[in-house]
C-alpha cells in the first residue's frame, strides 16, 4: 500500500492531515484534524503530530509510508532542517525535520505552505496541465511558490517564490523583514485596508472596501487602483524572470475580481519585457484543501 500518500498541514491553530490516492488526489481518503496548541511547547506540537498520524492510520486503514509531506508556515532551512519565520513561534530555530523523523520513525518531506498551495493547485487544481506555474497566496501576507514540471523549486536557501519581499519602486514602508518597500507591506490585505483607513479615516475589511468601490466610494477606487498599479508592477518582475505558464493567485486578496480583468493585465504588460502578454491568471480551484493535499504530493513528487 505504499501507494497512498500522507500529508499534513502544520498549522498555527489547527494540524491538518489527509490520506490519499495518487490516482484520484483531488479526494481525500481520510481527512482529520487536531489543534496545534502551539502555547503549550514545541514537544506538544511534535506530540499533537504523532497523535495525528496515527488517526489517519486507524481512519484510513493504512499503515504510515516511509515519506510524510509536511506544509508549514515559514522557512526550513534546505541544509539544516532547522525552522524559521514561522508564526507558530516555538517552531523557530528547531530542527523540525530531524526531529519529526525521529518522533514518526519516516522520511519527512517539508515546504513551506505556500509551496504546497503552488503544488496542488500546479498538479490538480487550476494550473492543471502548465509546464511552469507560480503560485501565489496574497492574503495577510505575499507568499509565493514555483512548480516546475511538477516540482516544487525549494532553492539554495529555502526561498524560491518569496516574492513578497522584492522592492515595488517609490515605496519605504518599513516592513518586518527589515527592508523598506516590499511588495507585502503594498498589497497584502492589511496594507490596502491600512492605505483605505488613511484616506477615508475609516477601518474596512477588504471585501467591504470592493463593495464599497463599486458604490463610487472614492478611498475605495483609489486603495483598488493602487492595488491594480502595485500588483501589475510586483508580478512582472516575476514574469520577466521565471516567464510562467499561468499564476495562480489565492488568498483573500486573490479573490478579488479586478486582479483577472483585462486592465489589470495591460497594466502587467506595461511592466513586461515583450510585447505581448499570454501568462494566463487563474482562481486557484482546491479551495482549502490545496495545504493539506500540496503536503502530500510532495512526498510523492520528492521521490528518486
Ligand atoms: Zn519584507
Amino acid at each position: 500500500m505504499a501507494s497512498r500518500l500522507f500529508g499534513i498541514d502544520l498549522g498555527g491553530t489547527k494540524i491538518e492531515g489527509a490520506v490519499i490516492d495518487p490516482a484520484s488526489p483531488d479526494r481525500a481518503l481520510t481527512r482529520l484534524r487536531v489543534p496545534t496548541e502551539g502555547s503549550r511547547g514545541y514537544a506538544h506540537v511534535l506530540g499533537q503530530v504523532s497523535k495525528l498520524v496515527g488517526m489517519l492510520e486507524i481512519d484510513s486503514g493504512v499503515r504510515r509510508p516511509r515519506r510524510i509531506g509536511f506544509g508549514t508556515p515559514g522557512v526550513t532551512d534546505p541544509s539544516t532542517g532547522v525552522l524559521k519565520n514561522s508564526n507558530t513561534l516555538c517552531l523557530n530555530g528547531r530542527r523540525l525535520r530531524e526531529d519529526l523523523a525521529r518522533v514518526l520513525g519516516c522520511e519527512p518531506h517539508i515546504a513551506n505552505d505556500a509551496n504546497c498551495f503552488a503544488l496542488a493547485e500546479s498538479l490538480f487544481g487550476a494550473g492543471r496541465g502548465r509546464g511552469v506555474v507560480f503560485g501565489l497566496i496574497l492574503g495577510t501576507g505575499c507568499g509565493g511558490g514555483v512548480v516546475v514540471g511538477g516540482r516544487v523549486l525549494g532553492g539554495l536557501h529555502g526561498i524560491a517564490g518569496e516574492w513578497g519581499h522584492n522592492p515595488l519602486r517609490a515605496e519605504r514602508t518599513p516592513c518586518y523583514c527589515g527592508r523598506r518597500g516590499c511588495i507585502e507591506t503594498v498589497i497584502a490585505g492589511p496594507a490596502l485596508e491600512r492605505y483605505y483607513r488613511e484616506h477615508s479615516g475609516a477601518n474596512r475589511r477588504m471585501p467591504e472596501i470592493v463593495a464599497r468601490a463599486a458604490e463610487g466610494d472614492r478611498a475605495a477606487r483609489s486603495t483598488l487602483a493602487r492595488l491594480r498599479s502595485k500588483f501589475a508592477e510586483a508580478i512582472a518582475a516575476v514574469i520577466n524572470i521565471l516567464d510562467p505558464d499561468a499564476v495562480v493567485i489565492g488568498g483573500g486578496v486573490g479573490n478579488i475580481d479586478l486582479l483577472y480583468a483585462e486592465e489589470t493585465r495591460r497594466a502587467v504588460l506595461k511592466h513586461t519585457f515583450n510585447h505581448e502578454l499570454r501568462t494566463e491568471f487563474l482562481r486557484p480551484t482546491l479551495g482549502d484543501s490545496a495545504g493539506v493535499f500540496g503536503a502530500a504530493l510532495l512526498s510523492a513528487a520528492s521521490r528518486s
